[in-house]
C-alpha cells in the first residue's frame, strides 16, 4: 500500500526473537536482560500479522532478531511465511554463526535470500565486537556460497575502528575494508557496507562517512564501476571490482539519506509495527491481537490457529485497520543528523536491524 508520502511499502522486517547468541557491542552488549517468552509473539501471531501485512501489499518479508536462528522453529516460520498468499520472498539476516546447522532446513524452507553480518575478517576485532571467538565457524557458510542454492550477503557496519579501542588486535590496520571487498572476488557474495545509525548501543560509535569509504574504494580500485543491475530491493547503491564475482554495497542511511525511496515497516519481536527507525511511532498489533482472540472464558487462552479460526474476520479487520493507519501516517524522514529529535530509545537488538 501507499503511505500518505506516495511511497509504495511493500516490504516488512519481522524480529522473531530479541535473543542472541553474539554480544556486538553496538547492539547487545553484556548486561542487556532478555524479555519474558510471553512478551514475544508467537509463530501464529506473526503468521497473522504477516496474512494481514499481505493483504495490505507487503510481498516481501526480512526475517531478523536478535538471533533468527536461537529460535527453535525459525525454519518452520519462514515456511509458514513463504505460503501465505501474497508473500514472494522470505529472506533471513543472521549472524551466521548456526548456518551450518540450519542451511539445509532453511533452504528446505524456501529461503530466498540469506544476509550474514560480518563487520570483520580479523580474528581478533571480530571478537572484540561481538565478545566471540565465531569467525571460523561463519566463515564456513561464505566458504560453501559457490555450491548454494541462494544468494549470500555480507553486511557489515562501517564501524570507525577507533571508536571501539582494539589496540591490542595487529588489524585492521590501514583499509579496514578491503578484506571485506576482496571476498567478492573469491565467492560470488555482495559485501554491503552499512553506516553505523544512532541507535540503542551504536550511538556510543562512531560511523565512517561512506562518502569517504567510496572515495577511498576508488584510490585503490581505479577500475571500480556502479553496478545498476538488480541485486534486492534496499537502498544499497552497489559497485564492482572489474572480473569480481560479486558485488559491492554501500548503505548510507546517514550521509546518503534516501527516506524517499523507503519501501519497509518493521515488527518487533513484541509485536510492534514500526514506521520509521528514527522514532517510536506505529502501532501495538500484539495489543489488538491478544485483545481479539482471548475467548470468551476470558482464561487467558487464544483461538488459534487464525488461518482457520471460524469468525476472524472481525479481528483480522482490525489488525488491517491499525496496520493500515499505521502505515499511512509512516514518518516523511529519520532525523539522524539532528539526534535531539529522535524518540526511539530501544535497542537494535530489540528492533531487528
Ligand atoms: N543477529 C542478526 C544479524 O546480526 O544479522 C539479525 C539482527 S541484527 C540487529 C541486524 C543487523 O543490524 C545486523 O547487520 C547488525 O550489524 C545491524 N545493526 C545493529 N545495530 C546497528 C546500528 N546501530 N547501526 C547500523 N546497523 C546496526
Ligand atoms: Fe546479535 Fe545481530 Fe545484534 Fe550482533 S548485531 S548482537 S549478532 S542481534
Amino acid at each position: 500500500m501507499k503511505d500518505s508520502f506516495g511511497r509504495n511499502i511493500d516490504y516488512m522486517r519481522i524480529s522473531i526473537t530479541d535473543r542472541c547468541n553474539l554480544r556486538c557491542r553496538y547492539c547487545m552488549p553484556n548486561g542487556v536482560e532478555s524479555l519474558a517468552r510471553s512478551e514475544i509473539l508467537s509463530l501464529e501471531e506473526i503468521e497473522a500479522i504477516a496474512i494481514c501485512a499481505a493483504s495490505l501489499g507487503i510481498s516481501r518479508i526480512k526475517v531478523t532478531g536478535g538471533e533468527p536462528l536461537v529460535r527453535r522453529d525459525c525454519c518452520q516460520l519462514v515456511k509458514l511465511l513463504k505460503s501465505i498468499p501474497g508473500i514472494e520472498k522470505v529472506t533471513i539476516t543472521t549472524n551466521g554463526v548456526l548456518l551450518d546447522r540450519y542451511l539445509e532446513p532453511l533452504i528446505e524452507a524456501g529461503i530466498d535470500g540469506i544476509n550474514i553480518s560480518l563487520d570483520t575478517l580479523d580474528p581478533c576485532m571480530y571478537e572484540r565486537i561481538t565478545g566471540f571467538d565465531r569467525l571460523a565457524a561463519v566463515m564456513k557458510t561464505i566458504e560453501r556460497s559457490a555450491d548454494l542454492p541462494v544468494r549470500i550477503k555480507i553486511n557489515a557496519v562501517s564501524i570507525d575502528f577507533s571508536s571501539m579501542g582494539g589496540e591490542d588486535c595487529h588489524g585492521p590496520e590501514g583499509i579496514w575494508w578491503k578484506e571485506l571487498v576482496e571476498l567478492t572476488s573469491r565467492y560470488p557474495v555482495d559485501v554491503r557496507f552499512i553506516e553505523m545509525m544512532p541507535i540503542g548501543y551504536g550511538r556510543q560509535f562512531k560511523t565512517i562517512n561512506h562518502k569517504d569509504l567510496l572515495e577511498e574504494m576508488h584510490r585503490e580500485y581505479p577500475g571500480l564501476t556502479e553496478d545498476d543491475t538488480e541485486h534486492g530491493y534496499g537502498p544499497a547503491v552497489y559497485y564492482r571490482i572489474p572480473g569480481a564475482l560479486g558485488s559491492v554495497g554501500l548503505i548510507s542511511a546517514i550521509h546518503g539519506k534516501f527516506c524517499d525511496a523507503c519501501n519497509r515497516v518493521r515488527l518487533t519481536s513484541q509485536g510492534f509495527l514500526k514506521t520509521c527507525l528514527c522514532y517510536e511511532d506505529g502501532v501495538d498489533l500484539r495489543a489488538v491481537l491478544r485483545e481479539g482472540l482471548r475467548t470468551p472464558e476470558g482464561d487467558g487462552h487464544y483461538h488459534w490457529p487464525l488461518r482457520e479460526c471460524p469468525g476472524d474476520e472481525k479481528l483480522q479487520a482490525r489488525l488491517a485497520a491499525a496496520m493500515e493507519k499505521a502505515i499511512t501516517e509512516k514518518p516523511a524522514a529519520h532525523c539522524f543528523e539532528r539526534p535531539g529529535m529522535i524518540t526511539e530509545s530501544h535497542n537494535m537488538i530489540a528492533i531487528g536491524g
